[in-house]
């Protein structure tokens, strides 16, 4: 049987932990959709056209640690505002999402979009000032070059963009479940997420 949990909000807010724990948890499967993003992104970056990029994207693209980095996430977000771009994505998303046993995916239009239906629905957050550290301890975690400046200044860029865009802005479905991680920590709102999955399979 499948049970679709959508997980959106913006750039660092904590959406990637919780969703694997939530995952791991439930024992479903996780999706990191901003990977398909970054994919294509990456893509372009080397010279592809961005449509065609996301027309002739292979999964096996999706495993690679370059993905991970400032640059391919200002590129994903460049090529995420390309409807045709968007709709090249869909259908590997939502066949992902139905399968057996239940299925967990982080992005920004999950909720609103890709699986409108999902029976749980959250939508992630934080402060920019807090996901901004979040995201440059991470960075420096990998051992990647940047400055907490830098990081602040490509998260705002990518939310406005994100928010701003035509089609699938990222905004919260009407019926997720708000859940702020701004003052808890990592523990705290897995326990969080977890509670408002189980409350949604009951
Ligand atoms: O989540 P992540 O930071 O990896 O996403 C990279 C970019 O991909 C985002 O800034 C956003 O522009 C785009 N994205 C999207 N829709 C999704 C997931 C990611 O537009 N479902």
């Amino acid at each position: 049987m499948s049970f679709t949990v959508a997980i959106d909000g913006p750039a660092a807010a904590g959406k990637g932990t919780i969703s694997k724990a939530v995952a791991a948890h439930f024992g479903f499967a996780h999706l990191d959709t901003g990977l398909l993003y970054r994919a294509v992104g990456a893509k372009v970056i080397a010279g592809a056209e961005p449509i065609a990029a996301a027309e002739t994207l292979d999964p096996v693209e999706l495993e690679n640690d370059r993905l991970r980095t400032p640059e391919v996430a200002q590129a994903a977000s460049e090529v995420a505002v390309i409807p045709q771009v968007r709709d090249a994505l869909i259908a590997f998303q939502r066949t992902f999402a139905a399968r057996d046993g239940g299925a967990v995916l982080d992005g920004r239009d999950i909720g609103t979009v890709i699986c409108p239906d999902a029976p749980a629905k959250l939508f992630v957050t934080a402060s920019a000032e807090c996901r901004a550290e979040r995201r440059f301890q991470e960075l420096l975690g990998k051992g990647m070059d940047v400055s907490l400046e830098q990081v602040i200044a490509d998260v705002k860029e990518r939310d406005a963009r994100d928010r701003s865009r035509a089609t699938a802005p990222l905004l919260p479905a009407e019926d997720a479940v708000l859940l702020d991680t701004s003052d808890l920590t990592i523990d705290e709102a897995i326990a969080a997420a977890i509670n408002i999955v189980q409350n949604a399979r009951s």
